[in-house]
């Protein structure tokens, strides 16, 4: 405790890779091609990346041009892999794209057109192609698809290696969306034949064989997420955000708890001080309805200002410096994320700098 008290976020890499291995096994024969946009859901994209890769992941999804320009930085031809950038050829993003080596995955007719462009002005050709198959929300339509390869000059630049699209209800299995998705891309995809294909994200994967293709892009579950938005028993937590105990107290009825007059204590009531808060990134939104794990069992989380949180203690033996659990095996991922209501991505992405990061497992 020489750097005193604070909040410490441990970032697991065998788990990650048990998590790897638990897709791989999922997905049948289809390839793992992990998504580490935001910085590897916020967990740091160098370590995760050198682990996935050496778990035998060559293939990598990011979002944004930058976050692919770090990532390039990790994955050097020490270890060869492809980067998709998912927000594909902004303007004039082309030669920032090729300097790096980062495959745009178009989503818009223009996006086409500019690439094709820039390829015969010497520019690479290699590209992926989102299609919208029913997010409406990135992608060609099917019908833009179909006139892109009936006019055939933009498409003669390129060389299309890869054709996805993306779920919008795949945690839903019963949702009728689904199927409707897979029979559109499937539908285009017999115009790319010489394309990979991929359709599935975390969720997508666990919607079965059908749903796999070439390649699949789990994101949040290599990271902790249960693929159905709820813990999974097979996925293992990734982050663990544990702080210590400041202040040990008993409120009495009639005290008022932190800002505002919304707390009111009605029965006496043991609680923790906890030296973490938003500023770490735990969500203000949990108070009363999120959990901090301590001495082996759930503990309510009250309060959680910005520095401080407050944990009902009961009369469990506790003592100050005591570490408590705000995120990890026992206070789980998804539970946080719906106590939040939120999903467990945006718990990851805001989980903050000030929390000390310790890498657990070879990177
Ligand atoms: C974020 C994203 C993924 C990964 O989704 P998860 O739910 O985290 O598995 C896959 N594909 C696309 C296009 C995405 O934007």
């Amino acid at each position: 405790m020489n750097a005193g008290f604070a909040a410490r976020l441990g970032i697991d890499l065998d788990a990650l890779a048990h998590n790897h291995a638990v897709l791989t096994r999922a997905a049948g024969a289809a390839e793992i091609a992990p998504v580490l946009k935001a910085d590897g859901y916020g967990l740091g994209s160098g370590p995760v990346a050198r682990r996935l890769w050496a778990q035998g992941a060559r293939r990598f999804f990011v979002a944004r041009l930058a976050e692919g320009v770090a990532l390039r930085a990790e994955l050097t031809p020490a270890r060869p892999a492809t980067i998709y950038v998912l927000d594909g050829l902004t303007d004039g993003s082309g030669p920032r794209l090729a300097a790096a080596d980062l495959v745009p995955v178009l989503c818009s007719l223009p996006q086409v057109n500019a690439a094709a462009a820039f390829a015969r002005s010497g520019g690479p050709s290699r590209v992926g192609l989102h299609i919208d198959t029913g997010m409406c929300r990135q992608g060609l339509a099917p019908e833009e698809a179909h006139a892109l390869i009936q006019a055939g000059d933009a498409l003669d630049a390129l060389d299309i290696e890869l054709l996805m699209s993306h779920l919008g209800s795949a945690a839903d299995g019963q949702s009728p969306r689904n199927a409707s998705q897979l029979a559109r891309f499937s539908e285009v995809r017999g115009l790319f034949p010489k394309a990979r294909a991929s359709l599935a994200a975390s969720a997508g994967i666990y919607l079965g064989a059908d749903y796999h293709f070439d390649m699949v892009r789990p994101g949040i579950s290599l990271f902790g997420g249960g693929p159905l938005e709820h813990p999974h028993p097979d996925i293992h937590a990734v982050a663990a955000l544990s702080a210590p105990i400041l202040d040990i107290r008993n409120l009495r009825p009639g005290d008022i708890l932190g800002y505002g007059e919304s707390i009111m204590i009605e029965t006496p009531t043991r609680v923790a001080i906890v030296a973490a808060g938003y500023a770490d990134g735990v969500i203000r939104a949990v108070k009363g309805r999120g959990y901090a794990w301590f001495a082996g069992a759930r503990r309510r989380l009250i309060v959680a200002n910005m520095d401080v949180l407050v944990v009902e203690l009961g009369d469990t033996p506790a003592h100050i410096g005591q570490m408590v659990e705000l995120l990890g095996s026992g206070a789980l991922l998804d539970d946080q994320a719906q106590a939040a209501g939120t999903v467990a991505h945006e718990v990851l992405v805001r989980l903050s700098r000030r929390a000390e990061r310790i890498y657990l497992g070879e990177a």
